[in-house]
């Protein structure tokens, strides 16, 4: 059996208050009676993680937990330790904006089988203030030029106007929004407070980047207007390595040439090389009204324990580990910096910033993301990405996310 130490399972500096809060007897019962006769067979480690373990979609928390209302544990769970850290919350920067009271820092609560915290006392902890709309069911968070807009029951939010998807939904609980603890520990901190992630932070000295399929693997297919995704990849590659190396980068390419490069041997190279960084250049196609889709999309791997977006329900794997999951808060820092630069200079249809269970994500030793581009099936902008033009102004603007991604990497090794 695999052992997972916990600074793996979470990157960011543990908040000694939240801590107090988890209900350790349930998380032993869960333990007991469900992780070795449901996941025995997949090999899991029977860790304290088990108990975080969505039984069903976290995507779809009401479902999950009316199809698990035999099991006590699915249901919302607070445990009592919670009053005694209560104290913290006001000892915080000020809520100026909030219309309601929060709940106490540091309580955890167990919500579709997944530990969840407390939103609004997570963001002061960062000195974001917090603002209430429409009853509750929304929560703006902010602070200098960054602004964050969430909403109850759906795992999409807004960073900046940006879209972005959690592996959970946001949910509403006690009259406050919870997130995920894997989410605010791989996503929200990074993307709020990158220097939180400096226990896990690398250097960037090496990036690799990996041009998407080759060969006979041809990739997407524009067959009207005869564009290869591996040719267009291939080429924006090369131009991203010339950009980079002009900044000092030592750089290493999974292919230079039209061949097939096998997926689990991409991650090899990149960490052969040494790499800090590893970004695979894909465009992407539809086949459901395709000239209706169009624009940028960026992915990260979902981390351990989470649903990949394509897919409703979980399954067991999902609770295996990967190498992907050690750099799930530096993947979130490089991921979100790559999606508003590409947003901010090709003025392109907002994808969002998204996760899935990847192969070359899954298997990286380093941060790692995977750039959509565009879309070859949308006609229209499969024309302007077979133009020299515009995948010289893709890779100025994956570019533009590296430079904006080693700021933050810069600030965390201080
Ligand atoms: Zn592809």
């Amino acid at each position: 059996m695999r052992t997972i130490s916990p600074t793996i399972l979470h990157p960011t500096p543990t908040i000694p208050a939240m801590e107090k809060g988890i209900n350790k007897t349930p998380a032993r019962m869960l333990r007991g009676l469900l992780a070795c006769a449901l996941f025995a067979a997949a090999h899991i480690a029977a860790d304290a993680q088990d108990a975080s373990r969505p039984l069903s979609s976290p995507t779809r928390p009401g479902a999950a937990s009316s199809q698990h209302s035999n099991i006590p544990l699915s249901k919302p769970t607070v445990p009592a330790a919670s009053s005694a850290s209560g104290a913290k919350a006001s000892s915080k920067p000020a809520n100026t904006g909030a219309k309601k009271k929060s709940s106490a820092s540091g309580t955890v609560v167990s919500l579709g089988g997944l530990n969840h915290i407390d939103l609004v006392p997570f963001a002061k902890t960062m000195g974001y203030s917090a603002t209430w709309q429409n009853d509750g069911k929304q929560l703006t968070l902010k602070k200098g030029g960054t602004r964050i807009e969430i909403t109850g029951e759906s795992r999409e939010f807004l960073l900046n106007g940006t879209r972005v998807f959690a592996g959970s939904a946001f949910r509403i609980y006690r009259r406050s929004l919870w997130v995920s603890r894997i989410d605010a520990d791989t996503l929200l901190a990074p993307i709020m407070d990158p220097r939180r992630g400096r226990s896990t932070v690398m250097q960037l000295k090496v990036i690799a980047i990996d041009a998407g399929h080759g060969g006979i693997d041809k990739g997407k297919i524009n067959e009207r207007l005869k564009i290869y995704e591996k040719d267009m990849v291939l080429d924006t590659a090369k131009r991203l390595k010339t950009l980079l190396e002009k900044r000092g980068y030592k750089v290493v390419m999974t292919r230079t040439a039209d061949k097939k490069v096998e997926l689990g041997d991409r991650p090899e190279v990149a960490a052969k090389a040494g790499a800090d960084l590893f970004i695979s250049i894909h465009y992407n196609s539809v086949a459901s009204r395709p000239q209706s889709v169009s624009g940028a999309e960026v992915y990260r791997f979902t981390p351990r324990y989470q649903v990949p977006m394509r897919r409703e329900k979980s399954q067991p794997s999902d609770a295996l580990w990967n190498p992907g999951d050690a750099h799930g808060f530096w993947s979130s820092v490089a991921g979100i910096k790559i999606q508003q630069a590409l947003l901010s200079s090709l003025k392109v249809s907002d994808r969002g910033f998204k996760h899935d269970k990847l192969a070359v994500l899954r298997l990286a030793k380093c941060p790692a993301v995977l750039v959509e581009a565009g879309f070859l099936s949308h006609n229209a902008e499969a024309r302007k990405i077979a133009t020299p033009a515009y995948r010289q102004q893709i890779a100025e603007a994956i570019a533009k996310g590296v430079d904006a991604y080693a700021t933050a990497v810069a600030a965390a090794r201080k």
